[in-house]
């Protein structure tokens, strides 16, 4: 079924002559890509859950009830995802890792964790081959330690990352801890190669 995207409108592209300012480093979301295990540490305590749509590839999310979200206009119906703030290993790089109902449902220790979670290991693996196969996850010691940052503004960065309200939000989150050490250039030749899921 050929997809529909929003209303057309007349109303005026925005103008922004320069690039605007970097805020802050980019917290991008993370999931299990392929069967290879993906280990993160949790910032968080806790999976914050919320509403979303999936639509053209990517989670959105749900306005609703009602009048207020397109999608559900759309007749598509809302999911749950949960999001929890981590450090991704071995990169280091702060993380906002996504969890569908299934996994969450399915992972007991993630549900006996939840609450509690900041510290400790998260080892994510589907379970199969096919690109959407069940993820399950599994909770307990990191695969290393790690000197954890203050949690951040779980749900600012996620508007920013879908676009809410960028102005209202820019002040919510905080500067960057510094960069790790032996960070990033790991992180993109894993990532040329078709590496797990840190990106
Ligand atoms: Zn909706």
């Amino acid at each position: 079924m050929q997809m529909k995207g929003p209303p057309s409108s007349n109303a005026l592209p925005r103008e922004c002559p320069l690039p605007p300012p970097l805020m802050s480093e980019y917290v991008r979301l993370i999931y299990p890509h392929s069967k290879t295990a993906l280990h993160v540490v949790a910032v968080g305590e806790r999976v914050h859950g919320f509403l979303t749509h999936w639509w053209d590839g990517r989670a959105v999310p749900c306005k609703g009830p009602g009048e207020e979200c397109w999608y559900c206009q759309q007749r598509q119906q809302p999911r749950w995802n949960g999001y929890l703030n981590v450090i991704a290993l071995p990169s280091l790089r702060r993380r906002i890792l996504c969890i569908t109902e299934g996994a969450y449902r399915h992972s007991k220790t993630l549900r006996d964790h939840d609450g509690t979670l900041r510290g400790k290991g998260l080892k994510l693996e589907r379970m199969g081959t096919a690109k959407n196969a069940p993820v399950r996850v599994q909770v307990g010691t990191p695969a290393s330690q790690v000197t954890l940052p203050s949690d951040w503004d779980l749900t600012a960065t996620l508007c920013r990352i879908w676009g809410i309200l960028p102005t209202f939000f820019n002040n919510r989150i905080p500067d960057p801890e510094p960069a790790p050490a032996n960070g990033e250039g790991k992180r993109q030749r894993k990532a040329r190669k078709g590496g797990t899921s840190d990106d």
